[in-house]
């Protein structure tokens, strides 16, 4: 034996000692470890083997492993393990762990190892203002979060390249409760950075990075945190820091709120602070992908660098950059698009315009249709798509409304020669089927399909499940939901001081046997929310039926400067003083990732009502799909293409009026007829077994059309195929 062998020897066997090793300090250790990357998170058998330690801490800290393992010294834990245990569980975990963040793994077993080879040493670097990949870790608002979420995990279960960039909020967005007059009450509260998976990042040298952001009225700082989702590395600029006037040191304490010059210094930060955070850290991206519009002033930076590292003119270093930079635009709604006036521009872009050797005239023309037109802002949208080569909305029919929106953009090209494509979101689907789902999926798919989430083959297997089992665990799922929900209503009784008499009812509300409908996502107003309540006396029938009763459950938000939305949320808390509707349409409170994975997994039904064309893509629905819920949904956004007759419901054809209150009236209509045309009769028809066969069928249609075309991983597969790898400078192909 060679000393080397000898040696490589003498350290597995050395390893093999560790993994046996049972001491307090170790156990607590390899818990800590797994606490550090939020894979835990999307992995069901470690989520419970952190609440297996405490069940009832691990609720108290909001799901939180970090928060949890503080609260406990290492020999409790080592109590607790070896009383339940635990320890196998706890090692394989751990090497699972390890074994998934090994490069080998990586460049050998995944998807992108071998499909992603150009974007190797050069990542794709992925820019978005909120990042929701778990209720523990608060900075995401809704859905452009979840999604930028997904995306990521997506890009670490294939094993692509990618690096990701936002924005730490120390208060996130806000906790929501409703007043006795069911008025949303915003709270912000701290969170604490020692509980969350993150420490600094550091440069080459070792040393904690700091970017620093020139403007006309002085210089901003950001330190950059990384947190750890799986494969891929997660940096988060943060402006609390010493140096940072105290006024900047709160720039980016909250997610969306502060006025218009909040937010171009927040998009500052994370645009241009972003790209020099990469710098500092030693990376350099083969593609950039601003995930809307937020991020548009990243380019700027990169064309900067350009310029001063390779001696490129302004226009040569834009058009190299704007060949490695893919932008993906998210909504029509013209509020969602931010534009800001030529003075809040030149304070915060001024020192960098004039490294780019540019007039402010020009600066403001690439945030404008027409470049000479000073009536017109900077809009953050128009920015993206200039500096981008490749630009796509979030779905087909959303493909069609930008190319029509920004057409005034190439004002010479027909509306097909538009260059905005179209990449359908999808969602990641570990994190948001249940786990009997999965169990279910083991037994029946085999051990394997998690590995081929996005092949559409691998998914027709579903048709070979037995009816009455996956009926069984919908109906499981359901009564775990209603659970959730009782408990929530009891506490919201509570907190209002209301009498033991109102908790009680709460803690019986709903009917188990009813058609449940769910609706939850953020209340802008677009998504009408409030819909039903134009039929509330046909709705109130239809709730009351004593043979066919349908049940809702509504939960959202609304953003704290969105009136509209307030007093939706306001009309459906307060059906629970109508009679007719108490204990039957409920509101669940502070709506959240958690919040929203109970519904999706346990719903009958996922309403999804929002004015066609506005919603660009939806996603929550996607998620229902996965645990064998239907869609009932206007044909919009990912919907539009998704229902084949066959797997969901469509609230009307698709058409739309000019004017909104008729569009409003016939919708509301049609809604009301599709639950009682299709809807309540599919779900009541049962047969002698008491399944409604189908239903099931439906639902079976459902998961075998759907699942992979709406999922994270296709999602992913398509942007490098169709962007990044053509970006970074691989071979292209077209984008639909
Ligand atoms: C999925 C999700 C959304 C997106 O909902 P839409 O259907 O796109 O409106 C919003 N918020 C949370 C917390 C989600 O999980």
């Amino acid at each position: 034996m060679s000393q080397l062998e000898e040696e490589n020897g003498t350290v597995a066997a050395v390893e093999r000692v560790n993994w046996t090793e049972t001491s307090p300090q170790a156990l607590y250790g390899r818990l800590q470890t797994l606490a550090g990357n939020l894979w835990w998170s999307w992995h069901p058998e470690v989520v419970a083997l952190f609440r297996d330690l405490d069940p009832v801490k691990w609720r108290q800290v909001d799901h939180n492993p970090i928060a949890l393992l503080k609260g406990m010294n290492p020999e409790e834990v080592a109590e607790r393990v070896s009383q339940m245990v635990m320890i196998t569980r706890i090692n394989q975990a751990h090497r699972r762990l390890k074994e998934y963040l090994s490069d080998t793994e990586r460049t050998k077993n995944t998807w992108g190892g071998h499909n992603a080879g150009v974007l190797g040493s050069k990542p794709v670097a992925y820019f978005s203002a909120e990042f929701g990949i778990h209720e523990s870790v608060p900075i995401y608002s809704g859905g452009l979060g979840v999604l930028s979420g997904d995306h990521i995990k997506g890009a670490s279960g294939l094993g692509v390249p990618l690096v990701a960039i936002g924005l730490f909020y120390d208060q996130g967005y806000f906790k929501q409760h409703l007043d006795v007059d069911g008025y949303q009450q915003e709270e912000y509260l701290d969170t604490k950075v020692e509980n969350l998976p993150m420490d600094p990042a550091t440069g080459p040298d070792g040393n904690p990075i700091t970017v620093s952001i020139d403007t006309r009225t002085g210089t901003l700082l950001a330190k950059v945190w990384l947190m750890r989702v799986g494969r891929v590395n997660l940096y988060l600029l943060d402006c609390d820091v010493d140096g940072n006037s105290p006024e900047d040191r709160e720039l980016t304490s909250r997610l969306y709120g502060g006025d218009r010059r909040t937010r171009i210094r927040q998009e500052l930060v994370l645009g241009v602070g972003g790209v020099k955070a990469i710098a500092a850290l030693g990376i350099t991206p083969g593609a950039y992908h601003l995930n809307e519009g937020h991020s548009a002033f990243a380019p700027l930076e990169v064309i900067r660098e350009r310029m001063h590292g390779d001696g490129l003119s302004f226009d040569d270093a834009l058009r190299e950059v704007a060949q490695r930079t893919v932008f993906t635009t998210h909504t029509p709604v013209p509020a969602g698009h931010d534009r800001f006036d030529a003075e809040l521009v030149e304070e915060h872009l001024g020192p960098l315009r004039e490294q780019l050797s540019i007039s402010h005239d020009q600066l403001m023309g690439l945030g404008r249709v027409e470049p000479q037109n000073e009536q017109e802002s900077f809009c953050m949208t128009v920015t993206g798509l200039k500096l981008s080569r490749r630009a796509n909305a979030v779905s087909s029919l959303h493909g069609h409304v930008s190319r029509r929106m920004w057409a005034h953009l190439w004002p010479w090209r027909v509306e097909e020669e538009i260059p905005i494509g179209h990449i359908t979101n999808g969602v990641h689907i570990p994190s948001w089927i249940a786990h009997p789902m999965q169990q279910l999926f083991d037994r029946q798919l085999g051990g394997s399909w998690r590995g081929h989430l996005e092949d559409a083959d691998m998914w027709r297997g579903i048709y070979e499940v037995d009816p009455g089992e996956l009926w069984e665990t919908h109906h499981a799922l359901k009564s775990r939901l209603l659970e959730f929900v009782r408990r929530r209503l009891s506490r919201q009784c509570r907190r209002r001081n209301e009498d033991e008499a109102a908790v009680e009812a709460a803690r019986s509300a709903l009917d188990p046997s009813a058609l449940t409908i769910g609706f939850a996502r953020r209340f802008a107003t677009y998504k009408r929310a409030d819909l039903f309540l134009q039929q509330m006396d046909q709705i109130a029938q239809l709730v009351n039926d004593p043979e066919r009763p349908v049940q809702f459950l509504f939960s959202g938000k609304a953003h704290p400067a969105d009136e509209g939305g307030k007093s939706f949320i306001k009309r459906i808390a307060n059906l629970r003083h109508d009679p007719r509707f108490a204990g039957r349409v409920v509101f669940v409170e502070d709506y959240d990732i958690d919040v929203g994975r109970h519904l999706v997994q346990g719903v009958d039904v996922w309403l999804n009502n929002p004015r066609r064309p506005l919603e660009a893509s939806g996603t929550s629905g996607m998620k229902v799909v996965l645990n064998g819920g239907l869609n009932c949904s206007i044909l919009d956004g990912w919907w539009a293409e998704a229902f084949n007759g066959r797997n969901g419901f469509a609230i009307g054809d698709g058409t739309q009026h000019v004017d909104d209150a008729i569009t409003d009236e016939r919708d509301a209509i049609r809604l009301h007829d599709t639950l009682v045309e299709q809807v309540i009769p599919c779900f009541y028809d049962r047969d002698a077994d008491g399944l409604p066969q189908q239903w099931i069928a439906m639902m079976t249609e459902s998961i075998a059309t759907l699942a992979a075309r709406f999922s994270a991983h296709r999602m992913v597969v398509d942007y490098v195929r169709h962007c990044y790898v053509p970006a970074a400078g691989g071979l292209s192909s077209e984008m639909p």
